[in-house]
């Protein structure tokens, strides 16, 4: 059996200490050991703070673009290898591993992309310059500037590749050297594209480390210049951003957590529309994806009362036609959920839904003797604003299909019963009912996607994340912001007003 290995202090240091098997979730066979014990955390990070940060703020965004294309251009040349790595060690289907894979290579393209434009800077001016004295000789204006220590990246199991690379691209790109931490399950895909990382690019020393495993005491040796990027459960989130030496050092700290994302048909859409075949497309697709393991999977369906019974039935038979098996196999159209905690926890959670709606399909059956497979399930809730559906993220394939009465603001008040989430889709045709909607929902919702006949044929997915647009949601769904082209920068530098001269300021 493989022993993952870490990147740190510019070498390979095998897993050692108590070690955590990494395990096929279709065949439940071991495929790797992980473990960190025995690495120094705190020189791993004095590593990334003295080597790769200033390597990285000697370089100009168009040369750290370049590091990010080199890392596309290595990801892409064994993209077959790591679709199948994936699909072994993750139960992906192909189709989810290019997902997880393309999205890795499509961000890092993207911000590489951003690099070239901001051209030969090494820092980023934010706003106009300001008067500030009775004439423009004393002025003043906003730079953002590289932060001078480590960006320390946690990440869920679910994306190994594009979660990780997201949120380097962006690092690495202000000029921030990073330690990423993948989740365990998943880390065979995680640990095969960071040694493509570093065998295949020429990135500065320290600029790029990975602990496979455990973070061990990292966090008790980060300092304000230092950053915490997580991704994962609120749970989870909320003990590490309460971390005691964060809290002391004001440790900046960026929190992407789970969500209870909604889809809602408005009553305007009929049937046989565009519009109506896209919210069945998309709500099937969300819920089944990479077995629903995705933090924008649609977990609340909300559907005027009058529909109810014949969206269930469309839900139930679109579902039904989904085949649950080997993802290896070409027929299969969802794999096995990623490790038997994921399938432990799923279960009991259909089962604490079942006790307060009705199983329209699927439930906690096992559906193959091995493998941590479960079926698509749809749950109807005979109140749409039934707190056990508003409280609890299931992370599988998983939904609730809520009544409402058709009106925009009752949609959108159940909707904000969730407490914050990622991303919300509604489909209307109704301009008035979709902007009411999209203005109420806005402030508990990183993300509003909207659909029409008009825009179906170009839209893409709502559980789609892209490098252009912001990711996060306020409350449950962490608070945090990621991406959003130049936006997705910002929290890796330190804005600062200079008030001077206005000569002076010129120069910068
Ligand atoms: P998790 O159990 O919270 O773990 C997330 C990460 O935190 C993993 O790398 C985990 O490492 C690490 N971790 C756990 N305890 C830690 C500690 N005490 N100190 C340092 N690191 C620690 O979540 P998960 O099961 O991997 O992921 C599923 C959750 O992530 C879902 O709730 C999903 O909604 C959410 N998610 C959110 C987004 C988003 O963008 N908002 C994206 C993807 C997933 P180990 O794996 O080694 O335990």
């Amino acid at each position: 059996m493989e022993r993952l290995e870490s990147y740190v202090l510019g070498r390979w240091q095998p897993a050692a200490g108590e070690l955590a098997t990494v395990v096929d979730p279709t065949h439940e066979t071991p495929l790797g050991q992980v473990g960190s014990h025995g690495i120094d955390f705190q020189a791993v990070l004095a590593y990334g703070r003295e080597k790769g940060g200033p390597a990285l703020r000697a370089l100009t965004f168009a040369e750290r673009g370049k590091l990010l294309a080199g890392i596309a251009a290595a990801i892409h040349e064994k993209r077959d290898e790591l679709i199948d790595v994936s699909i072994q060690s993750g139960g992906t289907t192909r189709g989810d591993a290019k997902f997880d894979i393309d999205g890795a290579i499509g961000t890092l393209t993207y911000y590489a992309g951003l690099g070239e434009k901001l051209g030969s800077r090494t820092y980023l001016l934010d706003g106009d310059v300001v008067q500030l004295g009775r004439t423009p000789r004393f002025s003043g204006l906003h730079v953002r500037v590289p932060r001078r220590g480590v960006a320390v990246h946690v990440n869920a199991f679910n994306f190994p590749a594009w979660g990780m690379m997201e949120k380097a691209a962006c690092a690495l790109l202000a000029g921030m050297p990073v330690l990423e931490k993948p989740g365990t399950p998943t880390a065979l895909l995680a640990w095969r594209i960071a040694r493509l990382v570093i065998e295949k690019v020429k990135l500065p020393d320290g600029a790029f480390q990975v602990v496979i495993g455990s973070l061990g005491d990292t966090l008790d040796h980060m300092g304000p210049q230092d950053v915490l990027a997580f991704t994962g459960s609120s749970a989870t989130g909320a003990k590490l951003r309460g971390h005691p030496n964060l809290v002391r050092h004001n440790v900046r700290v960026n929190v992407e957590a789970d969500s209870l994302n909604a889809a809602v048909l408005a009553p305007d859409v009929d049937t046989g529309s565009e519009t109506f075949g896209l919210f069945l497309n998309n709500v099937v697709t969300d819920m089944t994806q990479k077995t629903g393991q995705k933090c924008t999977a649609v977990r609340r369906i909300l559907v005027p009362s009058d529909a109810l019974n014949s969206v269930r039935d469309e839900l139930v038979a679109a579902l039904a036609r989904i085949v649950v098996g080997d993802p290896a196999d070409k027929l299969t159209r969802m794999g096995p959920l990623a490790s038997k905690s994921q399938l432990d926890e799923v279960r009991a959670g259909i089962e604490r839904f079942a006790q307060s709606g009705t199983l329209a399909c699927g439930g906690s059956k096992p559906v193959h003797a091995k493998g941590y497979f479960v079926a698509p399930t749809l749950v109807v809730a005979r109140d749409g604003r039934e707190p056990a559906f508003h409280r609890e993220e299931v992370f599988g394939p998983v939904a609730v299909l809520l009544p409402y009465s058709g009106d925009a603001r009752e949609a959108a008040a159940i909707v904000n019963l969730g407490g914050g989430g990622l991303v919300c889709s509604a489909y209307s045709n109704d301009a008035a009912w979709s902007t009411t909607f999209a203005l109420e929902v806005a402030p508990w919702h990183g993300r509003v996607w909207l659909a029409s006949d008009k825009s179906a044929e170009q839209s893409l997915a709502p559980g789609m994340v892209l490098p252009q647009m912001v990711h996060g949601g306020p409350g449950r769904a962490g608070g945090g912001e990621e991406l959003g082209a130049e936006r997705g920068l910002a929290f890796y530098q330190q804005r600062t007003a200079i008030q001077g001269f206005q000569g002076h300021l010129q120069t910068l």
